[in-house]
């Protein structure tokens, strides 16, 4: 990996952990999480964020939000503005995850325009991409996936590549206990950092970091990290454990 990209650990919670339940577990992250150089952000659901960036309040871990609208406010109902993001000091915002693409259709479109919102409130995405099984198996993931990525990236205005992530999770890796190989991650990150650089130039393309998703743990994560375009992993499951998400940051750091 080139020195330019700082590693990235960001823990995406998803639909866990009531309010009680999340402070004990961001009292145990600000406890066990080591600073190692590593950029580390938890991403809890949105009635965690104000209770989990008062527990992360001089700690070096970083706050996401999972979703957000690109809407600035009004009859709205049931979501949240980047200005609410702001407010509870989340510096990340999770877009355009499978989950949300597949339960509450999601569209390319509206990831395009909540990467626009989040950047001009300066709120970093982590926008998601990756293939299901049934691409995958026709051998179609790296177009299915450079697709997606021109799409959500169209008319985006990239002045600090470290303000703009992208995940590549396969679906078919998510939350199922399969792990892509490194080999196979690479494949996919090395097809998007070509289409960055096609899409943005070298030099932007150079500074935007690459994570890998799906069942990433510390068993794995070394693996992974050591190939060229991945710069950090996107963790459901294992970002649940205080022990588990630490012991990830301490492999990214090594
Ligand atoms: C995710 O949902 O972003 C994810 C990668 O989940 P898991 O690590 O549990 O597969």
């Amino acid at each position: 990996m080139p020195s330019n990209r700082v590693r990235l650990i960001a823990g995406n919670w998803k639909m866990n952990n009531d309010v009680p339940a999340a402070k004990e577990l961001a009292e145990g992250l600000v406890e066990k999480v080591p600073v190692n150089g590593v950029e580390v952000v938890v991403c809890p659901p949105t009635i965690d964020l104000a209770c989990t960036s008062h527990k992360l309040e001089g700690s070096s871990i970083k706050l996401g939000g999972q979703n957000v609208y690109w809407e600035e406010k009004g009859a709205y109902t049931g979501e949240t503005s980047c200005a609410m993001l702001k407010s509870v000091n989340a510096e990340y915002c999770i877009i355009g995850h499978s989950e949300r693409r597949d339960y509450f259709h999601e569209t390319d479109e509206d990831i395009n325009k909540k990467a626009k919102a989040l950047m001009a409130a300066g709120i970093v995405p982590i926008s998601c991409c990756g293939e299901s099984l049934e691409v995958r198996e026709a051998g179609k993931h790296v177009e299915f996936v450079v697709d997606q990525i021109k799409k959500d990236t169209e008319g985006l205005e990239i002045s600090d590549p470290s303000k703009y992530v992208i995940a590549y999770e396969p679906i078919w890796a998510i939350g199922t206990g399969k792990t892509a190989t490194a080999d196979d991650a690479q494949e996919v990150c090395g097809a998007i950092r070509a289409t960055l650089v096609e899409i943005f130039g070298e030099e932007t393309a150079a500074g935007i970091r690459v994570l890998y998703g799906g069942s990433a743990k510390p068993e794995n994560i070394a693996g992974f990290l050591e190939k060229e375009d991945v710069d950090g992993a996107l963790v459901g499951g294992a970002s649940l454990v205080a022990e588990s998400f630490a012991a990830m940051v301490e492999k990214a750091g090594e």
